[in-house]
């Protein structure tokens, strides 16, 4: 083991200690509570970045990237852990940014997510070590952990863009070359794909992968067997949060993916959030079964009196 690889398995083993002492469902919050962190069960973990509202005066404002929120963002990570809970009486790990876009944008590298503010720097910080806890946690408990990044994009297409860190033009090539090129090694999906091996490219968008459980549910996705290449449409391919936590080599018995969703009928309204994690919270079950063996069980008897 080299050192960087020895320090990054001794900061995880101490954030899952911490997130382990948690108690599941009940909310954690970093320092000004502009880091939120509802501890969590299952082997899931929902991560909002761009949901946050908070403006405080003590950050400047963000001058150059995005600084757009991706309205609803935040409520429909909650959805999606009610309707986990309902489903399995177990909870989701999800984190959240408070803050809004304008003072940080957690889903960058430092330099562009905190512009050079001190107080926002330490909530990036503190962000992704709640991620990275989650996951630790959800690793120790279950052997493996797929994060969920949740975001909302405004492109003419209205479907699901799935970010496996796989850019378009990676995607738009067919499934014999994305296989002899061995592009899953570079994806969010890389230890699934070492645990399961077979195709890349039908794990990433054949039948039972999550577009293809998304589509079959009535919300269009790409990548999938419907839709299984962006083309030359805009699309979103998986940013830092992501790449970091699932993507890099470092990061083993970690999956996941960044989900970018249309407005209209997915995040706009309460009802359309409720209907979206209730197709969401199935088809990620129905995920973790097919495809890591993984069964919640029988709800636990709730707590005597
Ligand atoms: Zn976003």
């Amino acid at each position: 083991m080299n050192r960087r690889r020895f320090l990054v398995a001794a900061v995880l083993a101490a954030a899952a200690r911490a997130a382990a002492t948690k108690i599941p469902g009940q909310a954690y919050f970093g320092s000004e509570r502009y880091v939120e962190y509802l501890a969590g069960e299952l082997p899931l973990v929902f991560s909002a970045p761009h949901g946050g509202r908070l403006r405080p005066e003590s950050i400047p404002d963000r001058t150059s990237g995005v600084t757009d929120a991706d309205a609803n963002t935040q409520e429909l990570a909650r959805a999606l852990h009610a309707d986990l809970l309902a489903r399995t009486g177990r909870h989701a790990h999800v984190v959240i940014s408070h803050l809004h876009r304008r003072k940080l944008d957690p889903n960058r590298e430092l330099a562009e997510a905190a512009q050079g503010s001190a107080v926002a720097e330490k909530t990036w910080h503190e962000y992704h070590a709640t991620i990275a806890g989650a996951l630790a946690a959800a690793v120790a408990r279950h052997g493996f952990a797929f994060l969920v990044d949740v975001h909302g994009h405004a492109h003419p297409i209205p479907r699901l863009e799935l970010g496996y860190a796989l850019a378009a033009a990676q995607l738009n090539q067919s499934d014999a070359a994305f296989d002899t090129s061995e592009l899953v090694k570079l994806s969010t999906l890389r230890d699934l794909h070492a645990r399961s091996g077979g195709s890349g490219a039908a794990l990433i968008r054949g039948p039972g992968s999550l577009g293809d459980l998304f589509a079959q549910r009535g919300y269009r996705a790409v990548p999938s067997p419907q839709e299984p290449q962006p083309g030359q449409n805009p699309f979103f391919a998986g940013g830092y949060t992501v790449r970091r936590h699932a993507a890099d080599p470092a990061t083993t018995k970690v999956d996941g993916l960044q989900i970018e969703c249309h407005r209209p009928g997915v995040r706009d309204t309460g009802e359309n959030r409720a209907a979206f994690a209730r197709a969401a919270g199935d088809a990620l079950l129905v995920y973790l079964k097919n495809r890591y063996a993984y069964a919640p069980g029988p709800a636990p008897a709730p707590a005597a009196p």
